[in-house]
């Protein structure tokens, strides 16, 4: 059966980090991979693009190309939704047997015990783990302990089920953050060849970057 795999996250902005993994884990697991831009709960520091701006700046990146998608979903809801509870609505809209794929950077991942109910990511997914330069891949013991049965050995192993299994993707290796992006376009300086070349050609894209404060 077609598998669904999401990438969510701020994706303020989006970069070429995030674009050249997404494409090599569609290219690995064989399906297209939405890219599902989050509100920021009131309690986290605020993205410095309204969501308008995320999902514009998402549109320019995925235009001539279909195996990246764009999704949103959580944007859509008037509050900020936990992942667990956009899982559970993906369910719902797309059948108990459906296997689902959450990808999650090797940064993310560690900190997955932080996660509102997230013991039940593993009912509801699989999760897939992609490779990120600066993270040594070392895990919280609770969270070693609940994937060492989940393991899967190799890609095919997520086709068989609709969620519950861990796979580490090794992904080309890319140091770029979105943090070090602001940072950069705050200092006035060029950011190309780290972010799509779409948003360099629109300026209004990159305009809430534009002033001091990173
Ligand atoms: P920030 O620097 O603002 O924290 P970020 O670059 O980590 O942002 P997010 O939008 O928070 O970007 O990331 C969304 C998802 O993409 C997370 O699962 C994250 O681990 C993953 N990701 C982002 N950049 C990379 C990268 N260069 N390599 C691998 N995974 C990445």
């Amino acid at each position: 059966m077609k598998r669904i795999a999401i990438l969510g996250g701020t994706f303020d902005p989006v970069h070429i980090g995030h674009l050249r993994v997404a494409l090599e884990a569609a290219e690995a697991l064989d399906t297209p991979v939405r890219l599902m831009p989050a509100h920021v709960p009131p309690h986290r520091p605020a993205p410095r693009a309204s969501p308008a701006q995320r999902v514009a700046m998402l549109r320019a990146a995925l235009t001539g190309q279909d195996r990246l998608q764009l999704d949103t979903r959580e944007l859509d809801r008037a509050e900020p939704s936990y992942t667990v509870d956009t899982l559970r609505q993906m369910r719902v809209e797309f059948g108990a047997v459906q296997p689902l794929i959450l990808l999650l950077g090797a940064d993310a991942f560690a900190g997955l015990p932080t996660w509102h109910h997230w013991r039940a990511l593993f009912d509801l997914a699989h999760i897939v783990v992609l490779t990120r330069p600066g993270h040594s891949g070392a895990l919280p013991a609770e969270l070693a302990g609940e994937i060492a049965v989940r393991r899967a050995r190799v890609a095919a192993d997520l086709h068989a089920s609709p969620g519950g299994k861990v796979f580490d993707l090794p992904v080309t290796p890319l140091e770029i953050s979105a943090s070090a992006v602001r940072a950069l376009l705050a200092a006035g300086r060029d950011p190309r060849w780290l972010i799509p070349e779409a948003l360099l050609a629109d300026p209004a894209l990159l305009a809430a970057y534009r002033h001091a404060g990173g």
